[in-house]
């Protein structure tokens, strides 16, 4: 029997709410496989920041490396709350992108899909979502503007200034792009290459080191749009689109306009994947506006779960069977209440309600 340790970095607001709803999956998951899942909780975000003096204690730093796999709630709290905290002890700063580096997990896979069926989610026209949306974003995660260098001051005109730094070296590009490249050739083997290149010199070397190695790749047709007209064209013709790889903060920006034409940024899961390492994330914050009232959406801890099964432990029959008792809840006509507008005709339901009907799809599966 195989043994993986997972660790359960809950994080703020929904996140521990959503965390319930993984576990439950979890646990149905190992009653159904040769496997064990050994799973370790632990601090992290704000919440640490409160209970323990640390959004990234040392403790959790050492369970992340020595688990086979880590699955993280969201963090951060609202504006208001947040200002209660050191800025360098945030949620992002102190915690995230610490994490990230750590684990040097470079490559943010962001599925954004709908069924045909379930085209009423979208605020989209159904003539426009067509046959169905169905969109890998794949985002750089380490690199650029929010891990290069910062710095703040008082200039010579005694005026406050900032500067950061947007960083990429031609290795950092090659290998988020080879990914891209990887997935593609699994899918409809088109990539577009999202990048701001009239106006930023990375987005030059970028754009350059992805004609270098596209050769390696024959069967994939390369397609490049600028960011902001994709960030459009996302929302005239999503069908367009298949694999779509960019820098970081395209990436994070873009991820969240696939969760608005989705319906829900709660049907955003994404997997950070880096050599030997990962940790399944759903896209989304803490969303502190509903936490505590057992309604956001769990299908983006559960599909991060579903993830998690494929990427890390190659249970990929299982992971299917994960997504498809989703659906099947979809399918039954229920939804929490984020896509279940009035009107609608969806059977709004709990988050925990959700989490047991995914179960017990599982289960009969
Ligand atoms: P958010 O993503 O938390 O919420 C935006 C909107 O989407 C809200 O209306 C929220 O209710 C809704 N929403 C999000 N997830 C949902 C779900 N699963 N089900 C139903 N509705 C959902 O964005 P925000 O409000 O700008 O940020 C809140 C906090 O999250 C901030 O502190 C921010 O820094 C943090 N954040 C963390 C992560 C992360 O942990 N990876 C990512 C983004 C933002």
């Amino acid at each position: 029997m195989s043994s993986y340790k997972i660790a359960l970095l809950a994080g703020d607001a929904i996140g521990p709410e959503l965390m319930r709803e993984a576990v439950k999956v979890l646990k149905a998951v190992e009653s159904r496989v040769d496997a064990n899942f050994e799973l370790v909780e632990a601090p992290f975000g704000a919440s640490a920041y409160f209970e323990v003096g640390h959004p990234f204690p040392e403790d959790t730093k050492k369970l992340c490396l020595e688990a086979d796999a880590v699955l993280k709630g969201p963090v951060g709290l609202s504006y208001e709350e947040t200002q209660k905290i050191p800025v360098e002890m945030q949620a992002e700063r102190g915690a995230i992108l610490p994490l990230r580096r750590l684990l040097n997990t470079y490559a943010n896979i962001r599925p954004v899909s709908l069924p045909k069926g379930l085209a009423h989610f979208s605020p989209l026209k159904p003539e426009i979502v067509g046959e169905g949306i169905d969109i890998v974003i794949i985002r750089e995660l380490v690199g650029g503007l929010y891990f290069g260098a910062k710095e703040t001051g008082v200039n010579e005109n005694g005026k406050r200034f900032v500067k950061e730094m947007l960083e990429y070296d031609e290795d950092q590009i090659a290998q988020i792009i080879r990914v891209a490249f990887k997935q593609a050739q699994t899918r409809k083997k088109v990539l577009h290459n999202i990048h701001k290149s009239n106006v930023l010199k990375s987005s030059v070397l970028w754009n350059q080191v992805v004609e270098e190695i596209a050769p390696q790749y024959p069967d994939v047709e390369v397609k490049h749009q600028l960011v902001d007209s994709a960030a459009t064209l996302l929302c005239l013709n999503p069908g367009q689109f298949d694999v779509m790889v960019m820098e970081n903060m395209f990436g994070d920006i873009l991820s969240d306009q696939g969760g608005g034409i989705l319906g829900s940024l709660g049907l955003m899961p994404s997997a950070c994947l880096g050599d030997g390492r990962a940790y399944y994330e759903p896209s989304h914050g803490s969303a502190p506006d509903i936490a505590g009232k057992n309604i956001a959406n769990p299908y983006s801890m559960i599909g991060s779960v579903a993830m998690m099964l494929e990427h890390s432990f190659g249970m990929l029959e299982e992971s299917k069977n994960v997504w498809n008792a989703i659906q099947s809840v979809f399918a039954q006509g229920y939804s929490t209440p984020d896509l279940s507008k009035p009107g609608s005709g969806v059977k709004m339901i709990n988050t925990d309600a959700f989490g047991d009907k995914v179960v017990e799809a599982l289960l009969a599966s």
